[in-house]
């Protein structure tokens, strides 16, 4: 142990028994800082300066750097900066200090003595100090306590009113010096690193400096107490612990750097930033080294912190970078490989590895990686390895055919001048009999012990020619997998295996033979194959895994098999992938693996054999197009947890910023509501997926992929919640989180009580409106109905009034002519069918001429209507009179002898010529004659009608006024 001794606490007496060593001898001491993994930031990477003076965390998530151009916060895709102004309170963009608190809030303090501190978006700034501030720390009793430049230290006390740091109360603790770092221990003791030394700062004022842990003749930078409670201090001359009264040299080696940054990390490994070294980190008694040399921005380390994700984020004077842990290591051409494009892994013992590359072979033996061939040897493009018994490794080359590897030499053994039909060798396999099978994309040639060689192609009966993998089973067995099919061999007998009735599977990649199966990876997922019944069991898409394309199937005996593809490296359950190919399981639990998991290249290799390999001390080697990368299967017990805090970043309204934090009412007509919001999740930003469910917009959940920004258009008035839920590709989505809370008021018409008014408004008129309708249709249909019936029943009237007319005499009502010629013609065949007597009157008014001349028409009219009147009293059943024409009358007379009709006839004429006609005129007098016929004397009814007419001629040819027969 190398130790810096006091005999008094503030006394120093050194032995320094150190041996300074040199950049070169950290490099031999094995791989530096191995398990980490390397991302850099500059100011091209959007960083405001490259100096970073101070990296923090708040506990929202938000990363901030501090730089000589102000303060950038980092959301994991972009740095948004904050800058000089009164209204941030920064003074001068010059930050040196970045100190969160519990409250997420966070202190920031520079040159000009500028002191900020910034909560729940909002800036409080402080009275500056004299100058700058290299560091502020808030103690247990709430003081504000500052590091000065060239000045001392001071602190604010609280006021006991608002729990605010006092301005107008200095007390200053040291003077003239430079203060640079603070620090409360967990005794509560204040100690404070300066350019003089460190202090202990107990008091209340100057006076009170308890102690002072003068390390002679160093400047003190920074100071951190440790988790076993001992102070580490960083000094211009190395790291010292205090124990007691005693300042120990952390460690001799450190002993000639100007420390200037600590960090104790969560596994107690101590981070040393330099001035002008890079970072040490002092682990279990070794230091390892990180500098220029290994890819840090520049030596001079200005910060060290560590993140929620456990991450290391440097900041130097030329830019940032972060380390992160991750389960995978890779080793690439930056680590010593020959060539970044891997093709295959070879096990060469426990502890060292085979590796081919398109460049050619290295070798990784105990973490470290160098090239596989000595001087003499030149490099090919390698693409597959096997075991050879008699010594070395088969190489399998792209254009070398297969060659040995032994000695640190590689020597060509057969190619296409001494029989393979291709110098492509993606495969070979030497098997338990000793014979040698060499896979080619033409062909696959075997060679026995004895050297004869037989070569198989399709015309043998493979399924294809291009071979890329091959492997023995448990039985002896040569397995062959082809691009179009695989085919097991067994002697000279080729048989196929019809993977093609597994989703259509066609490329066989690999082979994982065990004692009664043999796994295969093909373009369909993974297959097993059981040996024995030959049942074929699938364990693919249909099983939730999300790639179908395998190259490789290892198992690692601990129940994973691993499984490899162009994105990544799944691990499933073993007995699980047994019950998926079984059928009684339906879905494949996994694990996926890739870049965020320390994978330089998520593109694991296949196409040639082997590109992964399981050692014996339980790592798995894995072919990739970016080198080679590691997992330790016995230490995997999970994957590192990720933490994915979720902020609302920015709320725009109609294109407006808004304020987030204050109440979120937007004004009626709100039409456009933009939410931008982040993962912090600082290990893979770039993959971080996002959902998000607009509460009272929508129904579920609506995916946004990478999307970081949800806007809404034309949303209705009401009350909206924004949840919010992220995930890295192939993990869980986070919680639901309610991210943003806003409403959109209503215009006055679009508030519920105008809507409920309007509403009923509209439903009275509605109701009235069809009452008013309802009644309207009622009246018109009764007016409808008396219109009908008036028309029906004047239509009704007409019809009878046309069927009278049609037979009846207008002036007379009598039947016509027509009607009496049609009685006539039937009562005359009735009379002379019955044998009954008939008689025919007809009846012509005397010298009417006469009348119409003397007293008018008018009254002949009224003369002919009441002869009519006379003869219409005379109808019965058996008399029918009607009107002939003119004053002219008819008389049927039924059932009458002659005799009886000429008295009858005669009495009729005698009645008329007495009527009274005064009422027609005075002296008014009328006659009639009438001719008489009888049926009895006629044929037909026209005879009868003849024979009355001449005797009417005769009537009138006697004098008329009188009755006459023929
Ligand atoms: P008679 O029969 O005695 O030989 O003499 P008359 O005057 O009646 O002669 P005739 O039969 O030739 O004339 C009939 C007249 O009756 C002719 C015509 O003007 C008149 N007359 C016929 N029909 C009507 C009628 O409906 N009203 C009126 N006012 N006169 C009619
Ligand atoms: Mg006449
Ligand atoms: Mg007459």
């Amino acid at each position: 142990m190398f130790l810096l001794r006091f005999k008094k606490p503030w006394f120093l007496s050194v032995t320094f028994l150190i041996a300074l060593l040199s950049t070169n001898t950290y490099s031999n001491q094995g791989t530096p800082l191995a398990n980490y993994f390397a991302d850099t930031w500059t100011t091209e990477d959007g960083l405001p300066h490259n100096s970073i003076n101070a990296i923090t965390q708040t506990s929202d998530g938000y990363l901030w750097f501090a730089t000589w151009e102000g303060v950038a916060r980092y959301n994991g895709s972009e740095f948004r900066f904050f800058e000089r102004s009164e209204q941030t309170g920064i003074i001068d963009s010059g930050t040196r200090t970045l100190v969160p608190d519990s409250e997420n809030g966070l202190w920031i303090a520079g040159a000009r003595g500028g002191i900020t501190y910034r909560n729940h978006q909002q800036w409080k700034p402080q009275p500056p100090a004299q100058s700058m501030v290299n560091h502020v720390m808030k103690d247990t009793k709430d003081n504000l306590w500052l590091a000065v430049e060239g000045t001392g230290v001071f602190f604010r006390p609280t006021q006991k009113s608002d729990g605010a740091p006092n301005a107008h109360n200095e007390v200053w603790v040291l003077k003239n010096k430079s203060a640079y770092r603070l620090l409360e221990d967990s005794q509560g003791r204040i100690w404070a690193a300066t350019d003089s030394g460190l202090y202990h700062l107990n008091g209340n004022s100057q006076q009170d400096v308890l102690a002072q842990y003068n390390l002679p003749n160093r400047q003190v930078y920074s100071v951190i107490e440790t988790r076993n409670k001992e102070l580490l201090v960083a000094t211009n001359r190395g790291a010292y612990v205090i124990k007691g009264s005693q300042a120990l040299l952390l460690h001799p080696s450190l002993a000639g750097a100007t420390i200037t940054t600590l960090l104790e990390d969560k596994q107690n490994n101590i981070w040393l930033g330099t001035v002008n070294m890079g970072v040490f980190r002092f682990a279990h008694q070794k230091i390892e080294k990180l500098s220029a040399d290994s890819g840090l921005p520049n030596n001079r380390v200005l910060s060290i912190f560590q993140d929620l994700e456990n991450s290391i984020w440097i900041g130097t004077n030329g830019g940032l970078m972060r380390l992160r842990n991750a389960p995978f290591s890779s080793w690439t051409k930056e680590r010593g490989l020959v060539g970044d494009y891997v093709r295959s892994v070879f096990a060469l013992s426990p502890d060292s590895l085979l590796v081919g590359s398109s460049e050619g072979l290295s070798v990784i033996e105990k973490g470290l990686a160098y090239s596989a061939l000595n001087q003499k040897s030149a490099q090919v493009s390698t693409l597959s390895f096997a075991r050879r018994r008699a010594g070395g490794v088969w190489v399998g080359t792209y254009l070398n055919g297969l060659m040995v590897w032994q000695d640190n030499q590689l020597t060509p053994y057969f190619n296409e001048k001494n029989g393979l039909p291709s110098n492509e060798v993606r495969a070979v396999l030497e098997d338990t009999k000793g014979n040698l099978w060499i896979g080619t994309t033409t062909g696959l040639v075997r060679r026995n012990a004895q050297g004869e060689q037989t070569l198989f192609t399709r015309e043998q009966g493979l399924p294809g020619n291009y071979i890329m993998a091959l492997s023995e089973d448990t039985k002896g067995q040569i397995w062959v997998g082809t691009g179009v099919g695989v085919a097991i061999i067994t002697g000279n007998e080729i048989n196929t295996l019809s993977i093609n009735a597994m989703e259509g599977a066609e490329y066989a990649f690999g082979f994982w033979p065990e004692k009664d199966y043999v796994w295969i990876a093909t373009d369909r997922g993974l297959i097993r194959y059981r040996h024995k019944d030959g049942h074929l069991g699938l364990v693919g898409r249909k099983a939730g895994l999300p790639i179908d394309k395998l190259f490789q199937v290892i198992s690692d005996n601990h129940g994973s098999l691993w499984l490899t593809s162009n994105r990544g490296i799944w691990q499933v359950a073993y007995d699980s992938a047994q019950a998926v190919a079984d059928g009684k399981q339906e879905n494949i639990d996994f694990e996926h693996f890739s870049q965020s998991d320390g994978m330089a290249s998520a593109q694991a290799n296949g196409g040639s054999n082997p590109t992964a390999v399981v050692m014996s001390n339980g790592t798995l080697w894995f072919a990739t197009a970016k080198g080679v990368s590691m997992i330790n299967s016995l230490r995997l017990t999970e994957k590192i947890a990720r933490p994915l805090p979720l902020v609302l970043e920015s709320v725009f309204v109609d294109g407006e910023l808004v304020d987030s934090t204050q109440n979120a009412a937007f004004k009626p007509g709100t039409s456009r509501v933009a939410i931008h919001y982040a993962g912090l999740g600082y290990v893979l930003s770039s993959r971080i997926q996002y959902r998000t469910h607009l509460v009272g917009f929508e129904e579920g959940w609506s995916f946004r992929d990478k999307g970081t920004t949800a806007e809404y258009t034309n949303l209705p008035p009401g009350h909206y919640q924004l949840k919010l839920s992220a995930r890295y590709p192939y993990n869980d989505w986070t919680p639901s989180e309610t991210l943003y809370e806003f409403t959109i008021q209503p215009f006055i018409w679009q508030t519920r009580e105008m809507q409920i008014s309007a509403f009923v408004v509209l439903l009275l008129l509605l109701t009235a409106g069809v009452k008013w309708r309802l009644r309207q249709l009622q009246a018109n249909e009764l007016r409808l109905k008396k219109l009908v019936d008036k028309q029906t029943f004047a239509l009704q009237q007409q019809t009878e009034e046309l069927r009278c007319l049609a037979n009846e005499d207008g002036l007379t009502h009598l039947p016509n002519r027509r009607a009496f010629d049609r009685s006539l013609s039937s009562t005359f065949a009735n009379a002379k069918s019955q044998g009954t007597s008939l008689a025919l009157a007809i009846l012509d008014i005397d010298h009417f001429k006469a009348i119409n001349d003397h007293y008018s028409h008018l009254v002949g009219d009224q003369a002919i209507q009441l002869i009519a009147k006379e003869l219409h009293a005379m109808t019965n059943d058996n008399v029918h009179v009607a009107r002939w024409g003119g004053e002219e009358f008819t008389l049927l007379i039924e059932g009458i002898g002659a005799h009886q009709a000429i008295s009858y006839c005669d009495h009729l004429r005698e009645k008329i010529a007495n009527l009274d006609y005064t009422d027609l005129g005075e002296n008014f007098a009328m006659t009639v004659s009438i001719g008489l016929a009888f049926s009895d004397q006629v044929r037909s009814y026209e005879d009868l009608l003849r024979s009355a007419d001449k005797a009417l001629y005769k009537a009138k040819q006697e004098g008329r006024n009188r009755v006459e027969l023929i």
